[in-house]
């Protein structure tokens, strides 16, 4: 399993590129922008975009998405919760694919197979409706729902507080350790934040509202 980091967009989103080595197959996560720079990386090692994942569909994680569909051919994956009709003029969470687009919304529990990867999908709402974490071996991909020391705002439109508080909670009380590669600043690890993130240790502690 290969993780690269790239951050893209106007507020430098991180998007990962996860690829399994073995067969050189990837999946794009939250390509926010900069199309160009991430199908540039996957031409110039070799790698095959067979998905593009989404964490949520703020526009900040979803701004790339369009090119790097219409180069690779790659399917869409999404909650159903944040998409919007292709068209549609929407301008809180939810994307709208482009008209033909291969959209496939996964939800709790299903898994998208990258080459040998399998990528489990975790429904985390709370930043947005729709919003999900995705787990692949020891690498959990936490989008806007879990930040180093911190979470994503809940004062958006489709944010909720003590929805978020219950993703957290969730969260935190997965078995074992993970690798924490957030939507935005740097990575962490389930174990540190556990202890050290505010939002976190109140959700453990039953807080339900912030
Ligand atoms: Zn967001």
């Amino acid at each position: 399993m290969l993780i690269k980091t790239m951050q893209v967009g106007f507020i430098g989103t991180n998007c990962y590129i996860l690829t399994d080595e073995t067969t050189m197959k990837s999946a794009v996560i939250d390509p926010g922008g900069d199309s160009n720079m991430i199908l540039n990386y996957l031409e110039s090692n070799k790698m095959e975009c067979v998905a593009v994942m989404l964490t949520h569909g703020h526009m900040d994680h979803t701004m790339g998405v369009d090119n790097i569909l219409r180069e690779t051919g790659a399917p869409l994956y999404m909650h159903r919760l944040d998409w919007a009709p292709p068209k549609s003029r929407v301008m809180d969470y939810r994307y709208a694919p482009d008209a033909g687009v291969d959209c496939r919304f996964y939800d709790e529990g299903d898994v998208v197979e990258i080459g040998n990867l399998k990528v489990r999908v975790l429904h985390t709402p709370g930043h947005t409706p729709g919003g999900v974490t995705l787990v692949c071996e020891n690498a959990m991909f936490s989008g806007d729902t879990l930040f180093r020391s911190s979470c994503g705002r809940v004062d958006l439109a489709g944010g909720d507080a003590s929805t978020e508080l219950a993703s957290l909670k969730r969260l935190a009380e997965l078995p074992g350790d993970y690798e924490v590669y957030p939507g935005h600043m740097d990575t962490t690890t389930l174990a540190i934040e556990r202890v050290y993130n505010p939002y976190m240790v109140a959700a453990l502690n039953g807080v339900t509202e912030f």
